[in-house]
């Protein structure tokens, strides 16, 4: 039966009679249907990736590229008057992650798939996710962001573990969501959820009793933990993914029917952060349990498992108080215990136990002492981890530490989001990139070619006025597509530096005010969710939706400097922002922020980054060369001595220098008062001019005569196009291909 038949059967009518939704229902099952006939990627060992999140985003376009059948279903809806792109609109994106870590997990997922590797996804099926962004009154407003309808991605295996917990047990059900690789076979995301869940148990906004585990463990990502009841909650949501997956792993093993003694030659765990650490004692457990003594279950467990850290932020490194994890999960605790005297024999440093002397878990630590890997994520925090945060680990184990620059799947981050300049890179240097990301750098050889740089400017152009019709029809802003775009999209965090950009805009506004005119217009695009309890991320959120009033109000300035906030930044959001963007914002504070993927993604579709040295910025940089990327601010040593020696002072920046005072007091003044409210206002003005522990005064002057040099040499239109194309040659780098493939030779060894 052809593609037409098979869709038409499942409508029930003709494509040309049926609607959008029923055609994404009929594409979501014959989509299912076609990937089940797929034959599953093998091996004699396999990857477990555990992840608290996968941020996979909509999966209809995603899955048809894969399959490689994209170009025949979109032309036959074509020839029908139906258009794929209206289609997916129906599709809603799961939530099932929120950032940068649940985003890399998706990609992996992604490129494990297409390499042919024998690998598997574990996580949790929340059915709310983080939550969804409401902008109100100039202020994030949280709702629960649901997902799952009759009819998803997921399918029930039937497969059930009991997980036991001190006052009861609870049985997980598994389902799966099918990954296509790229033109390759296929692997299983496997998503545990609870039988009881509740979902009615929801209030108002994002508010539930946290004590009612049965009813509440799927139901959202990263339940407040500011109290006990969400630590407990915490706990309870990580013991429950991990010993579901550990349960899995060994019935795979005994299905296979290989030794569990064993284990780590069929399989190894990699780590996605501290969530999934208690697998570590879960599966010791269970080891002991089937007879194998204490030592040599740690020594399996150990030889099998491999740990990603993602942060070196402090306060981003789990510690779980031993009282609350022996509330949840007492039969760790003497497992635990063990784990953590077995290092205090070994190693009198207190820096390297796993219990301190505060009676807290230290869950990075049990996974560097009872793993065999340990990896940061870009070159520059590699070399952070092993010289400074980790540094007593890294001479207990040097042969541990490993870098793994992070990547992106090329198949979503450019095939799907940007057709045009997907198909324009292939009429250039043929299909290979797809396969071979490298080949990208075929295209070096047009840097001097006028016609193809031409090209490049149309298909930006195109895809800005694209990005303009979707913000008027989503949100109801105009934006000149004639104006540079400007973007900033990433998770709100007061490291990744919103603040600095929102203080760039006061100083376009007092110029524009003051008669000094930009040549172009220009749009500077945020997107960033705030933690709920996240006090000061709100108030940077504030301060940009307050901005954006002002200027709006302001007949002056609003021809010439334009501010969109994009509401619930997500996946889907993402795809339609980053094929139009000009400039990248990537300003983190040197040595905070682990890779990034998000400028990886931008350079990709030919925007130029704007970005300190820090995370794979700097691999870019390498990569482009210094006429290609726009780098400012202080270097990460110089940021690390600051932290050391107590050195940034920035009240000292505020009052010795005027053109920085003048920024930071316009915060508070008459006419942002007027429009926000002033205690987020001044609690955010005071908090810059006394703390500002993500240093934004150090490196704010840098920053705003750095994009005015940007600005100004995005006006040679043709130049500009060629730092375009080289961005975009060198970027085969950080396909999630190579990725993988160095994750592959060096850790897994499948
Ligand atoms: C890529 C991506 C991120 C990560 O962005 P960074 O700039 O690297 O922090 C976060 N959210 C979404 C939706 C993404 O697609």
């Amino acid at each position: 039966m052809n593609l037409r038949q098979k869709l038409e059967e499942r409508l029930g009518e003709t494509i040309a009679q049926a609607d959008e939704g029923a055609l994404y229902y009929a594409l979501l099952g014959l989509t299912k249907e076609i990937s089940s006939g797929k034959e599953e990627n093998q091996g004699d060992k396999k990857v477990y990736y555990i992840s608290a999140e996968f941020l996979i985003g909509k999966l209809l376009s995603n899955n048809l590229i894969n399959l490689g059948i994209y170009d025949e279903v979109r032309e036959l809806l074509e020839e029908n008057g139906k258009s794929l792109v209206e289609i997916e609109e129906i599709e809603p994106e799961p939530s099932l992650g929120n950032g940068g870590l649940g985003r890399l997990a998706a990609c992996f997922m992604d490129s494990i798939a297409t390499l042919g590797l024998n690998g598997a996804g574990i996580g949790l099926n929340y059915h709310y996710g983080l939550f969804r962004q409401v902008l109100e009154s100039y202020k994030q407003k949280e709702v629960k962001n649901p997902w799952i309808e009759k009819e998803s991605w997921l399918t029930d295996t039937g497969i059930h573990f009991p997980v036991i917990f001190k006052n009861f047990t609870l049985t997980s059900v598994m389902y799966d969501i099918d990954i296509p690789g790229y033109e390759s076979g296929i692997n299983k995301l496997h998503l545990f959820d609870t039988e009881s869940v509740d979902e009615g148990m929801v209030d108002e906004g994002i508010t539930f009793d946290k004590e009612d585990i049965r009813r509440n463990l799927t139901l959202f990502l990263y339940p407040d933990d500011s109290d006990e009841a969400g630590q407990l909650l915490r706990i309870y949501q990580q013991y429950f993914m991990v010993s579901s997956g550990a349960q899995l792993i060994l019935k795979e093993m005994d299905e296979k029917g290989y030794d569990i003694r064993r284990l780590y030659e069929h399989v190894v765990i990699q780590i996605n952060d501290t969530h999934p650490s208690m697998v570590i004692p879960e599966l010791i457990r269970l080891l002991t349990e089937r007879g194998i003594s204490f030592d040599e279950a740690a020594e399996i467990v150990t030889k099998t498992c491999a740990y990603t850290n993602h942060t070196i932020l402090a306060e981003a490194l789990e510690k779980w108080p031993l009282a609350y994890l022996e509330q949840v999960v007492p039969h760790l605790i003497p497992i635990i215990e063990k784990l953590d005297a077995r290092v205090k024999e070994k190693y009198a440093d207190e820096k390297v136990a796993i219990i301190d002397e505060n009676d807290r878990v230290h869950m990075a630590h049990m996974d560097i002492h009872y793993g065999f890997s340990v990896n940061g994520v870009a070159a520059l925090h590699t070399e952070i981890l092993k010289n400074a945060e980790l540094k007593s680990f890294y001479e207990i184990y040097p042969e541990k530490f490993n870098n793994k620059t992070n990547g992106i799947t090329f198949r979503r981050w450019l095939m799907h989001c940007n057709p045009a300049l997907s198909s324009y890179i292939t009429k250039l240097i043929g299909e290979g990139w797809k396969k071979d990301a490298s080949q990208l750098e075929k295209l070096l050889a047009y840097t001097e070619d006028e016609e193809a740089l031409e090209e490049l400017l149309c298909i930006k152009q195109k895809n800005k006025r694209e990005l303009k019709e979707y913000l008027q029809t989503s949100q109801g802003v105009d934006i000149s597509e004639e104006s540079v775009f400007d973007i900033q999209i990433k998770r709100l965090h007061e490291y990744k530096r919103q603040q600095m950009n929102a203080l760039y805009v006061i100083y376009k506004y007092k110029e524009i005010k003051a008669g000094r005119l930009p040549d172009i217009p220009v749009t500077i695009i945020f997107g960033a969710k705030a933690a709920p309890a996240y006090t000061l991320a709100k108030d940077i959120i504030h301060l940009i939706l307050c901005l954006q009033e002002l200027i709006n109000q302001d007949p002056d300035v609003a021809p010439y400097l334009k501010i969109v906030m994009v509401e619930n930044y997500n996946v889907t959001k993402a795809e339609k922002l980053i094929p139009a963007c000009d400039i990248s914002e990537q300003i983190s504070l040197a040595s905070k922020e682990a890779s990034g993927t998000g400028n990886m993604k931008f350079m990709l579709n030919g925007a130029v980054t704007l970005g300190t040295m820090d995370g794979a910025n700097v691999e870019i940089h390498d990569l482009v060369g210094s006429d290609n990327i726009y780098i400012f601010g202080k270097r990460s040593e110089e940021v690390i001595r600051l932290y050391e020696t107590n050195g940034y002072q920035p009240r000292k920046y505020y009052e010795s220098d005027p053109a920085i005072g003048e920024l930071v007091d316009f915060i508070i003044s008459k006419d942002m008062i007027k429009i926000g409210d002033p205690e987020n206002l001044c609690r955010l003005y005071k908090e810059l001019i006394s703390k500002d522990w993500f240093m934004t005064l150090l490196d704010l002057k840098a920053y705003i005569a750095e994009k005015e040099r940007m600005l100004e040499d995005y006006k040679d239109r043709k130049n500009w196009a060629g730092k375009m194309l080289v961005n975009i040659a060198k970027a085969g780098f950080f396909s999630s291909d190579r990725t993988i493939a160095e994750y592959n030779k060096e850790i897994w060894d499948l």
